[in-house]
């Protein structure tokens, strides 16, 4: 069955009260549509924790820092519905600009410390975007849980710190990255690959691998992240934007997996940001 596409808060929000009083758990699976394995997998680890799941689409303005990257996100909300329609899913809501951002809307929710690197450090205004409409889905669900991928590790560790400071009472739930055949992390951004381009897109992660190995076996962090860039821009990619190792919990950078870490990667193919991040260890 279809699953009801929701477009208003105050319906939502009548919708979500009526669980409540009934006692029912609220999980909710943030996405920008163009959905894939990737969310649904997040959907479905939703359905086998919660009494009710809410699946929310929203190209959310706030967080892209190239207004042409917003023009061109993929868009495909027929298509998304019909592939949510097995999930059996309580509600798709998709709300508009001006029911997120109603005229004079003036507040910035921004998390230190974590946004200061990675992508925060390439994307200025990303992660107050992503904790701006985070936070805003968080009070309108009313969720008691919320599902993010480990994919985008960054943001599931803002998400995390924004939900516990903010007294927010949500269990912010990370899942596994799902993959293609050929390693590559599924992403919305990958429908924009011209086929070549998708041809030698799994090279970013194959490198990952490859360095990961090397970091365990004793290697220099220096020389196997030249060994991996030169890798990657073999394959076609112009920039690494950054290849890192850094700590899952603070996400300071590491020079040896002395403690749980985390390879994380930024680069550009063909036109298109990728990012990706596996566990070393
Ligand atoms: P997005 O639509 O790109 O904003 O992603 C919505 C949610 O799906 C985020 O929590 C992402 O981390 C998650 N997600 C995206 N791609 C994957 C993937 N390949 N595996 C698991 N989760 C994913």
């Amino acid at each position: 069955m279809s699953a009801p596409i929701i477009r208003s808060l105050s319906e939502l929000r009548s919708m979500v009260s009526g669980w409540k009083k009934s006692g029912e758990t609220v999980g909710v699976v943030p996405t920008m549509g163009a959905l894939h394995q990737g969310h649904l997998s997040l959907v479905r680890a939703a359905k086998e924790g919660c009494d009710r799941v809410i699946v929310t689409i929203f190209i959310n303005p706030k967080q892209f820092n190239n207004p042409e990257d917003y023009e061109k996100y993929p868009r495909t909300e027929e298509d998304d519905a019909q592939k949510l329609s097995p999930f059996d899913v309580d509600a798709v809501y998709v709300p508009d600009g001006p029911t997120m951002y109603p005229e004079g809307f003036a507040t910035n929710v921004s998390v230190g410390g974590l946004t200061d690197v990675l992508c925060g450090a390439h994307r200025p205004g990303h992660f107050d975007g992503v904790a701006t409409v985070v936070s805003k889905l968080f009070m309108q669900t009313q969720a008691d849980r919320a599902y993010f991928g480990e994919k985008d590790f960054q943001q599931l560790q803002v998400v995390t710190r924004l939900a516990a400071d903010l007294d927010i009472p949500i269990e912010v739930i990370g899942c596994p990255t799902i993959r293609e055949e050929d390693g590559l992390a599924m992403s919305s951004r990958n429908l924009l690959l011209s086929d070549r381009a998708r041809v030698w897109a799994p090279e970013l992660n194959a490198a990952m691998e490859e360095m990961a190995d090397a970091l365990l076996s004793g290697g220099d962090i220096a020389d196997t992240r030249a060994k991996a860039i030169a890798r990657i821009e073999r394959a076609g990619f112009t920039e690494v934007e950054y290849l890192d190792l850094r700590a899952c919990d603070t996400l300071e950078e590491l020079n040896a997996p002395t403690r749980p870490a985390r390879l994380l990667a930024a680069a550009w193919l063909a036109g298109v940001r990728l990012i990706d991040n596996i566990a070393v260890g």
